[in-house]
């Protein structure tokens, strides 16, 4: 692998940058793999890296539907964090939140990782103690977390109208310094590029429309370039989840597709320096290295499986931006997109070994899933090489469902479209 640094930038400025290499190679696919990743996003194409990193499982291939980046690892807001309160999901998160402080350096590939802060505002009292527990819940398992009163908060973000008189007065927030932002299709780039680098086969262009089966067991998948048999199969493939699954025969699980829009506006000098997000309603926004901000809300709160949203939530949103951020009402929206987020019934993700024989799960991913792509993949590899869960992910399993064991984060009961 060609290896990245100041130094291989001046070597190729000498010959005009013409001979850099593709960064991973386009194989056709083999007849045979040992492991076969269903989904080129950011979890299948970690998994895949660590796979061959970790585990010295080399003959491996991630067959991707379209091209590589092209769902939702391509689509979010790149907001990086691990203040989750339940211990179960801290663990993951902060383990995923260190794999992401090496990250550029591991994979040789600058995935702009940049640990700006994440504040997350609170509107009342009772939020503020709601944040004080988080934060006490954090810190007892080793993770960062800065309880900010008002007037901490207006030196954190100037932009901010911190004012009484605003719709929804700022009583203080909760500060991650850790957490930040990446930028999402450097780390699909970056993946793929090791996991080549380590013989793992990208194949794009490549949708896998059913499974071969021996009784249960799944041998391997039939693909729009031909069949491919594999000894194991991990299914990471986000928000089309219930349609992959549904072709392995598996009919019913504790999923739901659902839309999710972001936002970039025209680009403005700099202006946030961290991720705010608004507690009293739905909204993250960051400003990107270009100058826009970048934003979202919420779901738009209708199963799908479309890649766009509806104008209601843009109304939301746009409003929730201007009760923020008074300078910033008549700034212009330059793109808006949406991505399909496969939303769990608790909130918390799936990374579990079956539910068939030979079948490896990992998905239930809702709005969180980029800040958890190197922990899931980690993991999802642990699980596929071991055929059994590593401690971080052993309690998201699919049966926790049928147990009573959820994780429900947000506390908001079995409704998908609320967490
Ligand atoms: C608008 C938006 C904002 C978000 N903001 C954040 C955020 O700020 N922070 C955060 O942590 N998370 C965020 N997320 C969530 C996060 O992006 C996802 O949870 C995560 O990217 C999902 O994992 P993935 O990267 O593997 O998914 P994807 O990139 O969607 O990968 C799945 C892949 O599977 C492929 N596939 C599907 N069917 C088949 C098939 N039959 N055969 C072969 N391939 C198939 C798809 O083409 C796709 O490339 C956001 C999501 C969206 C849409």
């Amino acid at each position: 692998m060609q290896r990245y640094s100041i130094f291989s930038v001046v070597r190729h400025a000498l010959s005009g940058h013409k001979n850099w290499q593709p960064v991973w190679r386009k194989p056709e696919p083999k007849p045979e793999y040992d492991v076969i990743i269903i989904g080129g996003g950011g979890h299948g194409l970690a998994t895949a890296y660590y796979l061959a990193k970790e585990h010295g499982i080399r003959n491996v291939a991630v067959l991707e539907k379209g091209w590589l980046g092209s769902g939702n690892i391509g689509r979010n807001t790149t907001i990086v964090r691990s203040n989750y309160m339940l211990p179960k999901n801290n663990r993951f998160y902060e383990w995923s939140l260190k794999l992401w402080e090496g990250l550029s350096q591991d994979l040789n590939y600058n995935v702009m990782f940049s640990q700006r802060g994440v504040l997350n505002l609170a509107h009342s009292p009772a939020q503020m103690d709601a944040f004080a527990r988080r934060g006490n819940s954090l810190r007892i398992e080793g993770a960062d977390a800065d309880l900010l009163d008002r007037d901490e908060v207006a030196r954190f973000v100037p932009g901010l109208d911190v004012s009484a008189s605003t719709r929804f007065p700022i009583h203080g927030g909760l500060l991650q310094r850790r957490a930040g932002t990446a930028r999402h299709d450097a780390v699909a780039w970056g993946f793929a590029r090791g996991a080549d680098a380590l013989g793992v086969d990208i194949i794009e262009n490549c949708e896998v429309t059913g499974f071969q089966k021996d009784g249960d067991r799944v041998i391997g998948v039939e693909t729009t370039r031909g069949p491919i048999r594999a000894k194991k199969i991990g299914v990471a493939v986000a928000g089309s989840t219930s349609e992959v699954m549904r072709r392995a025969g598996v009919e019913r699980l504790p999923i739901e597709s659902h839309v999710l829009q972001a936002f970039v506006s025209e680009p403005l000098k700099p202006f946030i320096d961290s991720v705010v997000t608004f507690g009293a309603g739905h909204l993250y926004i960051s400003q990107s290295d270009k100058g826009g901000l970048v934003f979202g809300g919420s779901l738009d709160g209708y199963n799908s499986y479309a890649q766009r949203g509806n104008l209601p939530l843009v109304e939301e949103v746009m409003s929730e931006v201007a009760t923020m951020f008074p300078a910033i009402r008549r700034i212009k929206l330059l793109r808006s997109w949406g991505g399909i987020m496969d939303m769990s019934m608790d909130g918390s993700p799936i990374i579990t070994t079956g539910p068939l024989p030979g079948m490896y799960l990992n998905a239930g991913w809702c709005y969180g899933g980029f800040k958890a792509t190197p922990g899931s993949g980690w993991c999802f590899a642990w699980t596929i090489a071991k055929d059994e869960p590593h401690p971080l992910n052993a309690a998201f399993t699919l049966d926790r469902f049928y147990q009573g064991a959820v994780i429900d984060e947000a506390g908001h009961g079995p409704f998908p479209r609320l967490h």
